[in-house]
């Protein structure tokens, strides 16, 4: 009989004990910092918990060296993560884009099932029990907690990364890993919004389109995406959003963004319905030029965006209105000035750099029976429940230990 430690009780830990538990030789304990388990993920996808993407794929993924991701989401992909839960007891549903939800669209029903397994399988579980320290012992690992010493032949740090502070994101994780030799990159905050010149943002707060977005250092691209943007007090948010938000928080300073609100028209056929527009109504105010083509606050922002007179009826626009008009909806900016912090990030960009450690196995290449999982390592997803995809994955991975 061999003891299995495992550091962190949220997704990938939490996989990982379930795994190491299937192996009748191993006694195994769970330890977590806060209260209960799973509490990040009880706030993922807005409660309902995007737990997975059935077309994960490694290009999702990034890092000093995404490839290291490649033989744990192979070994683990989404259906292999469903077939899984499935067989826990949970009923889920695809949405749009491969994002899989429960189908009670409630997180708690993710970390229920977790939980009832956990017991079920005999997995010893420490909760409000944070880890202070980790040492090598010459053969294993000793554990110190406030209250405890303890000894595990085989450890598993998954402590999760720095984001979402508020639900447990801390950087313990790295400490930890720290403290058996184990280095890390540099870290900053991904799935996040932007901070940008606030004018148009305020004026526009709440209100939703689904566009396309580039993200311009000069005149360099740096990131494109699409979907939904949401304005907000100080800038914009929303999954197009998140998508850009790493190469916004690693590119440095003088970043643009460009927002397409009418991406599924080219610029021509949008000055051509303008056209038809001053044709139809031609005593229209020019403030109403783009009612019923986008959201009427957003319409109205874009009139006074393309230095429009509001109040001038449509007649009055020439050519050169429109096509400035069009512009506008087709090539929106703003000045980037950052991002929000771990705070209000799903996701750690960066983390225990994954040269130390052999990708086939999850196993520590210089310190015999330590595994990582998780977002603790360099490897970050998109948005879309790849970040989860990536924890079940490499938490089955490192549950294995190696065998
Ligand atoms: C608001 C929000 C929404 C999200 N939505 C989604 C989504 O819908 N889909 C998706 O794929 N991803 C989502 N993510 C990202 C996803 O939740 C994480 O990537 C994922 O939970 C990482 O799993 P993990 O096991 O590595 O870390 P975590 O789930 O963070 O678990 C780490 C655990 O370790 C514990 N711990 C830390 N230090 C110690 C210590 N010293 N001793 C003991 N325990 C310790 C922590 O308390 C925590 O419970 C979201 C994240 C946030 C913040």
């Amino acid at each position: 009989m061999q003891t299995v430690i495992i550091i962190g009780g949220g997704a990938s830990g939490m996989m990982a004990a379930l795994t190491a538990s299937e192996n009748k030789n191993n006694r195994v304990l769970l330890i977590e910092r806060q209260q209960r388990v799973g509490r990040k993920l009880l706030a993922t996808g807005n409660g309902r918990c995007n737990l997975t993407n059935t077309g994960a794929a490694i290009e999702n993924y990034h890092g000093e060296n995404r490839d290291f991701a490649a033989p744990a989401l192979a070994s683990f992909p989404p259906q292999a993560a469903l077939d899984f839960f499935h067989g826990l007891g949970l009923v889920t549903v695809e949405e749009h884009s491969g994002r899989v939800y429960p189908l009670s669209d409630s997180a708690n029903s993710v970390v229920d099932v977790l939980r009832f397994s956990l017991e079920a399988r005999g997995v010893e579980l420490k909760a409000a029990c944070p880890v202070r320290e980790v040492k090598r012992e010459k053969a294993g690992f000793l554990v110190l907690t406030d209250a405890e010493r303890l000894y595990a032949d085989k450890l598993i740090v998954a402590c999760g990364g720095a984001a979402g502070e508020k639900l447990g994101g801390v950087m313990d994780g790295y400490t930890l890993l720290g403290m058996l030799g184990h280095r890390r990159t540099a870290l900053c905050p991904s799935l996040v919004q932007l901070l940008t010149a606030p004018e148009y943002p305020r004026a526009l707060k709440g209100v939703r389109s689904d566009c396309r977005l580039r993200l311009f250092a000069g005149t360099s691209l740096l990131a494109g995406s699409a979907g939904e943007l949401q304005f907000t007090e100080t800038g914009v948010s929303g999954p197009a959003v998140f998508d850009l938000s790493r190469a916004a928080a690693t590119g440095g300073k003088g970043l643009t963004l460009a927002a397409d609100f009418l991406k599924d028209y080219d610029a021509p056929s949008v000055l051509a319905l303008l056209r038809q527009r001053r044709e139809a109504l031609p005593e229209l105010p020019a403030a109403d030029m783009l009612t019923g083509i986008v959201h009427n606050r957003l319409g109205r922002m874009l009139v006074k965006y393309a230095a429009l007179d509001a109040n001038a009826p449509l007649r009055a626009l020439d050519d050169d209105a429109l096509t400035r008009l069009a512009r506008a909806c087709k090539d929106f900016r703003l000045d980037v000035r950052g991002t929000e912090g771990f705070d209000k990030a799903q996701v750690t960009a960066g983390g225990v750099k994954t040269s130390g450690f052999n990708p086939e196995t999850l196993e520590s290449w210089f310190v015999p029976g330590l595994f990582a999982c998780g977002e603790v390592l360099d490897i970050d997803g998109d948005c879309g429940g790849y970040n989860l995809q990536w924890a079940w994955a490499s938490g089955r991975m490192a549950g294995r230990l190696g065998t």
